[in-house]
């Protein structure tokens, strides 16, 4: 197949690194904190930036080359299992025998973007599992779209040339998630139509004249997401005119240099990454700080609330930042895809650590515990998941809450699937040094090539978020040195590292990696163990509300859940989850010394469904007291959190608070408790 053109391209990379090696001092062997990889290098076995882009700090690994188990393989069999490896037989876009995608010509019924959508999540979930089911399946997909190329390099839906939404020009918007399924067809089978096909597509986008380019709403929005492609093939081919197109689309993207351009929760998800990913090519640090600035100015505002996303129940609004306001279920797996980009993009962890905050926090709440329905918004307070209107107080009509197969949530019952499978893909990634970091950590086994070439095998055991402790073991034919890199997540101050059951005295500091540089022999062992501790968050513009943490997992209230079926069928049931237990808590706390107002609860931590309310790992024990006046409004919807320390009059209770990832009615944004003069009354409704 492709061996030997990856071959050839490898070897142009090691005379290019090795040269800028011979000027970069050696590195001491070792065990040592550090930043990231050494800049200015590139690793020699897997594709990464090639000059003049930056070189990345870190490399994404083949898909195949990591093999997820435990909880997180569990997530990925129910995916299979569940609405995304059946939403054939659920959803009319996705229909092979009307859909625009599979006609030569381009016709069809559907030709938009819930098909790509569903299709690069499909597939990629296929080949993490190697599940020969899906892999066939999705490549029945990927041959006719691969057919529906025409002489003048454009493919898909012929309607989408001539787009009412873009005034009649192309509206090039799901094209970009198509090239995102070819990428990882390729990565995984080397299919050598993938390149000429996408340089075809290419060379026509060149040539779409300069005026009617990027035309449209989503298309300018998003167009970070053609610039990743068009830098995929560039780092593969080196045609030089890739580059040309490269400015082509930066240049008519929305301008997110200038501040945030959108503020519709899925675009800004999306969107936001685009000035970083040009700052590869351009390399003027104004991108980089673009895309950091974006982010916290959104976050700043519509982010003070735990989940790792930002209340935009469709845009964020003015003066909506309360802990009931939603994030789409889009919103949520495109910020993290946003998140792994940037990791390895930047080789800054805090972007990963925000990753799986939104992994762990807000992602399994959004699907039900099987996998087989979803809903469009999760809120970090979110006390009954009926079917009802909740508008204006989260901006859309209609059911928004409720779990469903079904295309009442079109856009994020297809986009999801991207979620766990492209986070699987992140556990492990290569680094510009010709090392391995692990980057997320999840049980999981990882085949890469290192130092001098040789090809190790390290194999991953934890319970992860669930445990503090990770076991690595390194099998290799050969002694090989190379660097091992182990993120080290901005919770966690005293990281205690052994090494073949010797502990080192290593001082690691948080949001660092722990790199150990040595000449590696066959089954060595490293133990890492990221203790967790209990803390709280106060959110100052949320009324001084609270949240717990332990580690990277937030709590929450543990509500009773009646769930009950409204509609859809046995197999595909529409389901509402309504409240059984009381849910308006405020938390009585010692602020200085949370620990000492909780009880960790662990249970058996090697579940392979950790995300329901019963099966949930940890569970943690606090007081709290009733609030008798916090209440659901008209339509349904938890009032707005009112100014803390809160009084209350209610005899003080023992509460359960578990992960906010199991609870799917939740209160994780909490009122405090107060006594005294500073405590406030809480204001009825009118
Ligand atoms: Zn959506």
């Amino acid at each position: 197949m492709s061996s030997r053109k990856i071959s050839v391209i490898a070897s142009v990379l090691v005379v290019s690194a090795g040269a800028l090696r011979a000027a970069t001092a050696p590195q001491p062997v070792g065990v040592r904190s550090a930043l990231g990889p050494p800049k200015g290098i590139a690793n020699r076995f897997y594709i990464s930036n090639r000059p003049p882009l930056r070189r990345s700090a870190f490399v994404k690994l083949p898909i195949g080359s990591i093999t997820p188990s435990g909880w997180l393989r569990g997530e990925l069999r129910l995916e299979a299992d569940g609405m995304t490896g059946h939403l054939q037989e659920i959803s009319p876009w996705c229909d092979f025998n009307t859909s625009a995608w599979t006609d030569p010509a381009g016709q069809g019924k559907h030709g938009w973007e819930e098909l790509p959508y569903w299709l690069k999540g499909y597939g990629d979930l296929g080949y993490v599992l190697k599940d020969e089911r899906i892999i066939k399946d999705a490549s029945k997909w990927i041959e006719a779209i691969l057919a529906t190329q025409d002489s003048t390099g454009w493919f898909g839906p012929r309607e989408l040339l001539h787009s009412k939404d873009c005034d009649g020009h192309a509206d090039l918007w799901p094209n970009m998630l198509a090239l995102n399924v070819l990428q990882s067809w390729y990565e995984f089978g080397r299919d050598q139509r993938v390149m000429p096909f996408m340089t075809r597509y290419f060379k026509w986008e060149l040539n779409y004249p300069e005026q009617d380019f990027l035309r449209g709403y989503w298309p300018p929005i998003r167009a970070g997401d053609n610039l990743e492609s068009v830098y995929w093939l560039y780092n593969r081919t080196g045609d030089a005119w890739l580059l040309d197109l490269a400015k082509k689309i930066h240049n008519h993207a929305a301008d997110w240099t200038a501040g945030v351009a959108n503020l519709h929760n899925v675009n800004f998800a999306q969107g936001f990454r685009e000035p970083a990913e040009y700052w590869q090519q351009a390399n003027d640090d104004k991108y980089l700080h673009a895309t950091e600035r974006d982010y916290d100015q959104v976050m700043g505002e519509w982010g003070q609330v735990p989940g790792g996303g930002f209340g935009a129940d469709e845009n964020a609004r003015k003066g909506y930042i309360d802990p009931r306001q939603g994030f789409e279920t889009c919103g949520i797996v495109e910020y993290m895809h946003s998140f792994e980009m940037l990791m390895k993009i930047t080789g800054d962890p805090l972007w990963i650590d925000r990753c799986e905050d939104l992994a762990f926090n807000s992602l399994p709440a959004a699907l039900t515990p099987d996998l087989k329905g979803l809903h469009y918004l999760t809120c970090p307070n979110q006390v009954s998941l009926d079917r009802n209107d909740k508008s204006p107080g989260v901006q859309n009509g209609g059911t928004m809450f409720s779990y469903s197969a079904r295309e009442v949530y079109r856009c994020c019952q297809h986009n999801v699937a991207m979620g766990w499978p492209y986070y699987a893909q992140e556990l492990w990634l290569a680094t510009a040094d010709d090392g391995l970091c692990a980057s997320l950590y999840g049980s999981s086994e990882v085949k890469a090539r290192v130092g001098d070439g040789t090809q190790v095998t390290i194999s991953e055991q934890t319970a992860y978020p669930f445990s503090d402790t990770i076991e690595l073991k390194v099998s290799t034919p050969k002694v090989v040195r190379f660097p091992l890199y182990l993120r080290v997540p901005h919770w966690c101050d005293r990281p205690q590292l052994k090494l073949n059951g010797r502990a080192t005295g290593l001082q690691a500091r948080p949001d660092r990696f722990i790199v150990i540089d040595r000449t590696w022999k066959n089954d060595e062992r490293v133990a890492l163990r990221l203790p967790m501790k209990l803390s709280l968050r106060v959110w100052h513009k949320n009324h001084d509300s609270v949240s717990v943490d332990h580690g990277p997992l937030t709590f929450a209230l543990q509500i009773g859940e009646k769930w009950q079926k409204y509609g859809g069928d046995d197999q595909w049931p529409d389901t509402e989850v309504l409240p059984t237990t009381p849910w308006n808590y405020g938390l009585v706390v010692d602020e200085k010394d949370p620990s000492a107002s909780f009880q960790v609860i662990e249970r058996d931590p090697l579940v392979d469904r950790p995300f329901s309310p019963a099966t949930a790992p940890i569970a943690l024990r606090g007081k709290a007291r009733r609030i008798p006046k916090w209440k659901t409004d008209s339509k349904g919807l938890i009032e707005p959190l009112q100014q803390s320390p809160v009084k209350s009059e209610e005899p003080v209770e023992t509460v359960t608070l578990i992960p906010m990832g199991a609870a799917r009615l939740r209160i994780s944004a909490f009122p405090v408790i107060g006594e005294g003069p500073a405590a406030h009354e809480w204001r009825g409704g009118p």
